[in-house]
């Protein structure tokens, strides 16, 4: 059988592999660490750095497609990838995604509704974006920001020069602050010839910057559904976007708003796992051998928490339930803030 090379070996990347798997794939992973979570049930692991042009070439050949799991992937990397192998989803959706001014100025240009936006470079460009964008605001690292990490609120004008030297020199970008009634995000999939689907949109919440559930049926009415899903179709046609990409929205009374996309498998779409036939990972691996998508249809309610940290306390707990269907990560270490693991909750579908 084919063999699906995947970069990263995270959880992503080990939920990718089981799901290969399960439709006779072999896997092999290209990550630095060693006792990462897709090394236990991987078939191939390539331990060595992005740096690596050797092992990178080598790796490329010894697969049949790669993929990757998380987006920042440095460009000199797929240089040497893309010479071998092809790569799901393409170069655009990474160059794109790797950075937020680039991702949120190609969301406008395609018509959708962001945050108002400006670059931040330095002090100048700092008094301007505040005066273009207004308080209060949020102050983003351009790259390499995740689960509210490189961000910086400003209540007011006056903190502006203390959320810039959280920068620490970073480029940025300042957000206006959307009033959002709540969020919601889609997860989409795009196959080869062209074909999307998209699985319900899930209600998310976070807390402290990092997400802490994500409930299906979202509270959203018939035309946000839609609207949703639509935006969503847009996003991956304009790309030629081959595979799964999540894309997170706030729910306004003027409207959805979009926040960031991520071309990968994501968090958010965990819920699939047990709420759907055919969830995002399998999705995602189908539409990047080429395979026809599968049905995405919502089977359940389902309420997905995340399992981080200290939460792996509570695993008795968890185990006692019924109807709590576990999904754990194998990570050797516990620390405050690390998903370890998440949960999905499965309850009748009302509608
Ligand atoms: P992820 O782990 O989802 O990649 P991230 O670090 O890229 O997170 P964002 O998704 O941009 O960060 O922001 C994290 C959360 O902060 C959002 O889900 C939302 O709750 C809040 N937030 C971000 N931007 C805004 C904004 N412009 N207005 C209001 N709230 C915001
Ligand atoms: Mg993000
Ligand atoms: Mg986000």
């Amino acid at each position: 059988g084919a063999t699906i090379g995947i970069l990263g070996g995270g959880q992503l990347g080990r939920m990718l592999s089981v799901a290969a798997s399960r439709l006779g794939y072999k896997t092999c992973i290209f990550e630095p660490g060693g006792d990462c979570p897709a090394s236990h049930v991987a078939n191939y692991h390539f331990q060595k750095g992005y740096d690596d042009a050797d092992a990178l070439r080598e790796f490329a050949k010894s697969v049949d497609v790669i993929t990757y799991e998380f987006e920042n992937i440095p460009t000199s990397a797929l240089d040497i990838l893309e010479e071998h192998c092809p790569i799901h989803p393409n170069r655009e959706a990474l160059r794109v995604s790797q950075d937020r001014l680039t991702e949120k100025t190609f969301l406008r240009d395609l018509g959708l509704t962001t945050a108002p936006f400006a670059t931040v470079d330095d002090a100048d460009s700092m008094t301007a974006a505040v005066a273009e964008v207004g308080t209060p605001a949020i102050l983003k690292t351009r790259r390499f920001g995740y689960d509210g990490k490189g961000q910086a609120r400003l209540k007011t004008e006056a903190d502006a020069s203390a959320a810039l030297a959280d920068m620490a020199g970073a480029p940025a970008v300042l957000e206006g602050f959307v009033e959002f009634s709540h969020e919601v995000s889609v997860i989409a999939a795009r196959s080869i010839d062209g074909q999307v689907s998209c699985f319900d949109p899930g209600e998310n919440v976070h807390e402290g910057g990092i997400l802490r559930t994500t409930t299906v049926p979202a509270r959203l009415s018939g035309s946000q559904r839609m609207d949703a899903v639509l935006l969503a179709g847009k996003i991956l046609n304009a790309l030629d976007y081959v595979g799964v990409m999540g894309v997170e929205l706030f729910v306004t009374s003027q409207g959805l708003i979009v926040n960031e996309i991520a071309p990968r498998v994501h968090n958010s779409g965990h819920w699939t796992q047990n709420g759907c036939t055919i969830d995002q990972f399998e999705q995602h691996i189908r539409a990047v051998v080429g395979l026809p998508l599968g049905d995405g249809q919502r089977v359940n309610d389902v309420i997905m928490e995340n399992l981080i940290g200290d939460d792996m306390e509570r695993l008795p707990d968890l185990l006692a339930e019924p109807a709590a269907a576990l999904h754990l990560y194998g990570k050797s270490e516990t620390k405050a803030g690390r998903k370890m693991g998440h949960v999905n909750r499965v309850t009748p579908k009302t509608s």
